[in-house]
């Protein structure tokens, strides 16, 4: 059945955890009240989307995943005034009332009317997305498609001089590592950085930290590919976090330990060495997303005496429509390198072996690119 409005668009559906993703084609209906059509032109492939695949953080089934996108506006729902068909966006997967009290405070990470987006529909709790009768949820943007319907205050106008394929990982990856150097910490000039986990998103907080002026910033992973493109993007050192004496080799370069150390993996041991890699009076920020059943040892005293603090970073604490206009300036200034995190490139349908790279800890970050993009 194809509604007025409504457009078929190929897709990879999760109908299964676990299982591979099917690509087909799907219905897509039209924008409704504050909502618009977007066609895109690449979608990131995030750990996160491999976390839900693989039920870690399970999702509504069935469901289009797929949560760092930019493209091209083609329809806007009743309502919608800040962009145009024709426009190029970014996606923000971030939906945020703006009227709530934490969005009210400066939070929208921490929205309280998005609860919809949670059950993977959209703000009048169905969804625009469906196969016949079967209705297929979102995952916010659902970028893993040609087409996606997304709440209208998710896609922000894209700067003109930056490439749009390479803007998808803006909405994912390089939002939330520069949000947590820049907003979530507040990195000063001058103060020691470790980063662990040299993917997109660690990769991102690495270049934060060069642009914040941090010394030395050193970055630690186990695979040697990932610390050579971390020493290009802006750490003074790397670390290979497989060898026994990672901790006196971290302390070797920034004495006593480092001011800020952010995790970007969300896994026990690695949160655990975050914790035990940061100096006194310093922050260990987790930026990874933990399994359910994640828990630390914290030593209480310590972070009393030590004037220690543990942080999470949720979106790189981000504003939206305060913190994209900055990104775009240092993307145009080339302080950001956004070309660099692209590991390889390839089609839909080859959805299945990027995750199956993913997994393996193969490259930076995979993008799909769509035709026509
Ligand atoms: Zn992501
Ligand atoms: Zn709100």
């Amino acid at each position: 059945m194809q509604s007025r409005g409504s457009v078929r668009v190929k897709a990879a559906v999760l109908y299964e955890i676990g299982k591979p993703l099917v690509i087909e084609e799907i219905e897509l209906d039209a924008p409704r009240a504050g909502e618009v059509r977007v066609r895109l032109a690449a979608s990131g492939v995030c750990r996160s989307d491999w976390h839900m695949l693989q039920g870690v953080h399970p999702p509504p089934l069935p469901i289009v995943l797929g949560h760092e996108g930019a493209g091209w506006i083609e329809a806007v729902g009743p309502g919608v005034e800040h962009v145009r068909p024709g426009d190029a966006v970014v996606l923000t997967w971030l939906p945020h009332c703006g009227r709530c009290a934490q969005c009210r405070a400066g939070r929208p990470t921490q929205c309280g009317e998005v609860a919809w987006s949670d059950l993977g529909l959209m703000r009048d709790g169905t969804t625009r997305l469906h196969r016949g009768e079967l209705r297929i949820h979102h995952n916010s943007a659902s970028t893993f498609a040609e087409q996606t319907v997304v709440p209208a205050e998710t896609a922000i106008p894209l700067d003109p001089s930056i490439d749009v394929r390479e803007a998808a990982l803006l909405g994912c990856a390089v939002m939330t590592g520069v949000g947590a150097v820049l907003r979530s910490a507040q990195v000063a000039p001058g103060r020691s950085v470790a980063v662990i986990g040299c993917g997109g998103v660690g990769l991102s907080a690495l270049q934060a930290a060069r642009i914040a002026g941090a010394a030395p910033i050193i970055a630690l992973d186990v695979v040697r590919a990932k610390l050579e493109l971390a020493r290009q993007m802006g750490a003074t050192h790397s670390v290979d976090a497989s060898q026994p004496d990672l901790l006196e080799r971290v302390r070797g370069i920034a004495p006593g330990g480092a001011d800020y150390v952010f995790e970007a993996l969300g896994d026990a041991a690695t949160l655990e060495l975050a914790v035990q890699l940061t100096a006194r009076g310093g922050k260990t920020v987790i930026v990874g997303l933990a399994e359910p059943d994640t828990r630390l040892p914290i030593d209480p005293l310590s972070l009393a005496f030590e004037e220690r603090s543990l942080i999470g970073c949720f979106y790189g604490s981000c504003v939206p429509n305060r913190d994209y206009p900055e990104l775009f300036a240092l993307c145009r200034s080339r302080r950001l390198q956004l070309g660099d995190l692209v590991g390889a490139t390839c089609e839909l349908e080859a959805i299945n072996d990027a995750f199956a790279r993913m997994a393996r800890g193969e490259g930076a970050r995979t993008i799909i690119v769509y035709p026509g993009a």
